[in-house]
């Protein structure tokens, strides 16, 4: 903490509290709970001018709302939190309204308000992640060079995303208010049982939990993880109640296919503004230099792996479109890696809703759904797989030799130096002699 005892964190002041002096009422706070951090929301009548103190010698924070009042008694802090002990609010003076976070140790917090989306109004955001003293947790970036190849081949890593958590309720289901997040969970849990106990292969969840995760971590974090396939789990609902059956979703960069993908990508990358995340999409630019690159062939990749897995969940019910959909899914944008967004079926619809509650149903989509992953990998397996049949082969990596630069290695391969960096998540300067570069697929 540079030495000192107090650090001012964050001062934001917004022009519409100048303007109007009316107080700002904190009325709930609501707790969510992540592997790697823990999320305050606040949820606030507007928004407001607060400004942040981290405290050492207990470790605590101190969060001044200006013009702000309590409605009534904050909750407790969750028991067993790892990270907030406790939580305190007073009136600091005739104004400014006090929340005090106790901790269990030092955080690094960071702080955001959000506008009103979905069921929320205005609200303040305080994600609390482990400081530096003490043993991270963190779910981080991979370190700046990837893992050493493994000689024997190597497992296939689905990467299973439920959709939307936490803060995030996703659709409701209008006969016994079910909420999608939940549904989401229930099916990709039942998927990750069934990878897990398939030879060769392996699951990694997103979100294995209550809470939110940004739909760029959500697919950054599959790449960090080495995922070979990314399906993301959803059950949406459209209004009218009529419409039923599966659908399977793949990226489109050009507009959508038909109206209803278009809404549906509307409503999911709606979800970031519900859910709530606190920066912009930086890579954007990056990404786009990647599309260029890989995308075609990713994309290629994606309405097979789509087709394999429609395919097979019309044996379970009935499909509500017979051919793949695209639209502009922000989740789906991983440069490299084949990624599907599946409406198992419409929550709107109470029969399906029915269905989509009951664990028998969950199931069958699970296998379905991997059923289909099957039949894609059957014929696309990433090289050096256990489902591959050919033998190891290194036309996918480089070991960095003497002398060389990343830039002299993207102009041997013909790749942007920034695709290569983005890859391997590498830093600013060049990779250690040594270190084996992943390159982009297709390139041989
Ligand atoms: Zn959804």
């Amino acid at each position: 903490m540079l030495g000192g005892r107090i650090v001012v964190l964050s001062l934001c002041l917004l022009a519409a509290t100048s303007v109007s002096a009316a107080s700002v009422t904190v009325q709930n706070l609501r707790q969510w709970r992540a592997p790697d951090h823990t999320r305050l929301v606040f949820d606030l009548t507007g928004p407001l001018e607060h400004r942040v103190l981290v405290l050492e010698s207990p470790p605590r924070i101190v969060i001044d709302m200006e013009r702000a009042q309590l409605d009534d008694a904050l909750p407790p802090a969750e028991p067993d939190n790892p990270l907030l002990a406790a939580v305190r609010s007073g009136m600091q003076d005739a104004n400014t309204l006090r929340v005090v976070l106790d901790l269990r140790r030092a955080v690094d917090p960071r702080v955001f308000l959000l506008p009103p989306a979905g069921p929320y109004g205005h609200r303040l955001v305080i994600d609390l992640y482990p400081g530096e003293n003490g043993p991270a947790v963190r779910d981080g970036p991979a370190p700046s060079a990837p893992a050493p190849k493994r000689q024997a081949p190597r497992e296939i890593i689905i990467a299973i995303d439920a959709g939307h958590g936490g803060e995030d309720p996703g659709a409701m289901g209008r006969r016994y208010r079910t909420r999608e997040k939940d549904i989401t969970l229930a099916v990709s849990r039942e998927l990750a049982k069934l990878v897990a106990a398939t030879p060769g292969m392996r699951p990694v969840m997103i979100r294995d939990g209550d809470y939110y995760v940004g739909l760029r971590e959500r697919y950054l974090k599959a790449r960090r993880k080495g995922a070979d396939v990314f399906v993301s789990i959803h059950a949406d609902a459209i209004p009218g109640g009529h419409a039923k059956g599966s659908s399977v979703y793949a990226l489109s960069e050009r507009g959508a296919t038909s109206a209803l993908a278009k809404h549906l990508a509307d409503r999911e990358n709606f979800a970031d503004l519900v859910g709530g995340v606190s920066l912009d999409d930086k890579d954007d630019q990056l990404r786009r230099v990647l599309m260029d690159l890989s995308q075609s062939k990713t994309s290629q990749y994606s309405l097979e792996l789509a087709e394999a897995v429609l395919n097979e969940l019309r044996r379970i019910g009935p499909v509500h479109s017979n051919r793949i959909n695209q639209a502009g899914f922000m989740v789906l944008k991983s440069p490299d890696i084949p990624s599907v967004l599946i409406e198992t079926a419409f929550i709107s619809n109470p029969t399906e809703e029915k269905k989509l509650r009951t664990h028998a149903f969950q199931q069958q989509l699970a296998s379905g759904i991997l059923a289909g992953i099957k039949r894609y990998l059957g014929r696309n397996a990433p090289a050096r797989t256990v489902v591959a049949s050919g033998g190891p082969s290194n036309v996918n990596e480089h070991v960095v030799r003497k002398g060389e630069t990343l830039a002299s290695i993207a102009r041997q391969y013909n790749i942007h130096v920034e695709a290569l960096r983005f890859i391997n998540n590498l830093g600013e300067r060049d990779p250690p002699v040594g270190v084996r570069l992943r390159l982009l697929d297709g390139d041989t």
